[in-house]
């Protein structure tokens, strides 16, 4: 896969890596696979990256001396250096293995927000955020009296940076966006909400679950303070994901669960923490895991982040050509050059799901409901829409059997 950045992805090369993509759905239909945003795919590549540690290399980390024991760690810690490069971070220190996205946002939320966080102090959300990016901090607003707020955003799906600064205040202590809604698509103006934040004194936590698969992450570039993401959405295994945290405030975070591994000394008195990143990864962690999150993350780097979300922008604006002018049809969020690789819309007078179900008769796969986001569904008065998500396996015909098995289920549910 050593092809030139600058062209466009062979896909019927990169389509020949993905087994599940020869599926063929209800005995007839082959797979057309719309539910990337929900999880991506594995290539051969990380299937067999899994298959070979269990085969070869696999003991537990971090407390054996023997040989098995030093392969797997010599391969779980170069997991981690994988990551460290995908996100451009400093240090390997500041790379912490959690169970996905949802894991790094109530790690930092039970950890730094407890210790940190007073009465009257504020959290800066957006409206668009998913519930993951919002829960764990109402429940940490909870437990110490901080208030969440929520920046509005406008009608076709963008922040409104105005209001997102008027609500940034002293009492900010941190503010918490995704890099790309996994609804409108919108990819959020993170250098401006960035600098906001660090002016008023705020920490800024990315949820990157919706760009890291998709464009360059570099939390050095983006001053992150904290970043995560979720292997499953990258081409890597399920329970895998990486919070990153500057080192000086990760150093100074009280450690989340407690057991093994986290320790340096543990007494009958009590405990002292390991260092980075143990401190952070109590108990046997996801190994194998790890290290096949590490070759889907060589694997979308060799084919390249930016050929992929090019790639990804040319099938969204192909999507909207063909559906926007549907009978009914109301898309959600900004024009697609402005946006992610994902549409999501409504059909007036039709639900989302009966939808979904039509078009999963023809073999493709969409998803419907609130997709994790209903203050976001709220603002726009809906309980649900239908949301169709491309990768970088999917091809300009798919769009259009998508298309066209959208068109039929209209005419269907409209007899
Ligand atoms: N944040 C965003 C923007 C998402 O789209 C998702 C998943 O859809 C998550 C967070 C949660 O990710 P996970 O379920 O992998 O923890």
């Amino acid at each position: 896969m050593s092809i030139a950045t600058q062209l466009p992805l062979d896909v019927a090369t990169l389509r020949a890596d993905f087994p599940i993509l020869e599926t063929t759905v209800h005995g007839q239909h082959p797979l057309v696979y719309l539910d990337n945003a929900a999880s991506t795919q594995r290539p051969r590549q990380v299937i067999e990256a899994l298959v070979d540690v269990y085969e070869h290399a696999y003991a537990n980390v971090h407390r054996s001396a023997h040989y098995l024991a030093a392969m797997a760690n010599d391969r779980y810690e170069d997991a981690r250096e994988a990551a460290r490069r995908f996100i451009h971070a400093k240090s390997a220190h500041e790379v912490i293995f959690t169970s996905g996205t949802t894991a790094g946002v109530n790690l930092v939320a039970r950890t730094w927000g407890d210790a940190n966080l007073r009465p009257g102090d504020e959290i800066l959300l957006t409206i668009a955020e998913h519930h993951s990016n919002i829960v764990p901090w109402q429940q940490l607003a909870e437990r110490t009296g901080a208030q969440v707020k929520f920046a509005p955003v406008s009608d076709d799906g963008h922040l409104l940076m105005d209001d997102f600064a008027r609500l940034l205040n002293e009492r900010t202590r941190l503010v918490a966006v995704a890099t790309v809604s996994n609804v409108l698509g919108t990819i959020h103006p993170l250098g401006e909400i960035e600098r906001l934040a660090h002016a008023a004194g705020a920490l800024l936590f990315v949820d990157a679950a919706q760009s890291a698969p998709h464009m360059t992450t570099d939390v050095q570039a983006m001053n992150a303070d904290f970043l995560a993401f979720s292997g499953h959405k990258v081409v890597g295994p399920s329970g895998i994901g990486v919070l990153y945290g500057k080192e000086a405030l990760l150093d100074a975070m009280p450690p989340f669960l407690g057991g093994g591994s986290m320790i340096n000394v543990v007494t009958t008195e009590g405990f002292t923490t390991a260092r980075l990143p143990a401190k952070f990864e109590a108990g046997t962690p996801p190994i194998a895991n790890a290290i096949g999150l590490a070759a889907a993350l060589e694997y979308v780097e060799q084919v390249g982040l930016e050929r992929i979300h090019a790639h990804e922008l040319a099938l969204t604006q192909y999507a909207h050509e063909l559906v926007a002018d549907l009978p009914g049809m109301r898309i959600l969020g900004p024009a697609p050059e402005h946006k992610g690789g994902l549409i999501s819309f409504n059909i007036e007078g039709l639900a989302a799901m009966d939808i979904a179900e039509l078009v999963d008769q023809q073999g493709v796969a969409i998803r419907a409901g609130h997709h994790c986001t209903m203050p976001l569904h709220a603002r726009y008065g809906i309980a649900g829409s239908a949301r169709a998500s491309f990768y970088l396996y999917n091809t300009r015909e798919e769009v259009e059997v998508f298309a066209q098995a959208l068109r039929s289920a209209i005419k269907m549910l409209r007899r």
